[in-house]
């Protein structure tokens, strides 16, 4: 499959478009940014890492009746994918508090929330991805009111298959966040990607964060963090 040209580049991810105009190549990139992009280095294997736990989870939610972008992986950074519009809202499941809600609303680190909380977001750079309701969302046209309902109904579901998965390999999930697009009929498809880029996880036994906050955060051993999340993932479900 031939990459032809360069159409979009984000913070993680290069697209390029291909001879088929209803796919595109995704190449997962080796930065590492936080802050709205005010942090920025570079991780070599960091884009691997995330372009194989991300296939592995989409595989996994595909099985369990979410549809995704993802066509096949073609090599170690490229995922074939459809072409989408993506929807400019990000959704974030939080079953645990921390980051900004609790900066936000006080909610102590590390409470375990009653119900899993759906958020939306702006996804907006100069911005600063302020927090949305459903009826600023509907009135800035994002979305619809139907398709604010299904990014809530998929973004739970996305979360039920993944919190016992995650248990399963004793990571807790923590929060993460997740994009959807509209297909060229209009399904919306899970699309973007779901790593330790844009996943809270916390070891079960010992607590350790063992994603982007280590970078955030300056723990250091940010690549290895990534390569436990992946052999865990792998041990489950190869
Ligand atoms: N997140 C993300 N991209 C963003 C903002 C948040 O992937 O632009 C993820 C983040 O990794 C975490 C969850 O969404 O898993 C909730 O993040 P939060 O709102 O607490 O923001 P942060 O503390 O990262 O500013």
């Amino acid at each position: 499959m031939e990459k032809k040209e360069l159409i979009y580049e984000g913070k993680g991810k290069k697209l390029f478009a291909v001879e088929n105009g209803d796919l595109l190549i995704a190449e997962f990139k080796d930065d590492l940014t936080a802050f709205n992009a005010q942090k920025r280095s570079q991780e070599s294997g960091k884009g691997a890492l995330n372009a194989a736990i991300s296939a592995k989870l989409f595989g996994l939610l595909e099985k369990n009746g979410i549809a995704t972008h993802l066509v096949k992986t073609l090599d170690s950074t490229n995922h074939l994918i459809k072409k989408t519009q993506i929807i400019p809202i990000e959704v974030v499941v939080r079953n645990v508090a921390t980051g900004s809600l609790t900066k936000r609303l006080g909610i102590e680190e590390g409470t375990k929330l009653a119900f899993s909380l759906v958020e939306f977001y702006y996804k907006n750079d100069d911005l600063g991805d302020p927090i949305l309701s459903d009826e600023h969302a509907i009135l800035m046209k994002l979305a619809s009111d139907n398709e604010l309902k299904t990014l809530k109904e998929l973004a739970r579901k996305i979360n039920s298959v993944l919190l016992p998965f995650f248990e399963s390999i004793k990571l807790r999930l923590i929060d993460f966040k997740v994009e959807f697009g509209r297909d060229r009929n209009g399904a919306i498809l899970l699309a973007d990607e779901i790593s330790p880029d844009s996943c809270r996880f916390w070891d079960a036994t010992s607590g350790e964060k063992l994603d982007k906050d280590r970078f955030r955060q300056d723990l250091g051993d940010v690549k290895s963090a990534y390569e436990e999340v992946l052999k865990r993932i792998l041990g489950a479900l190869n």
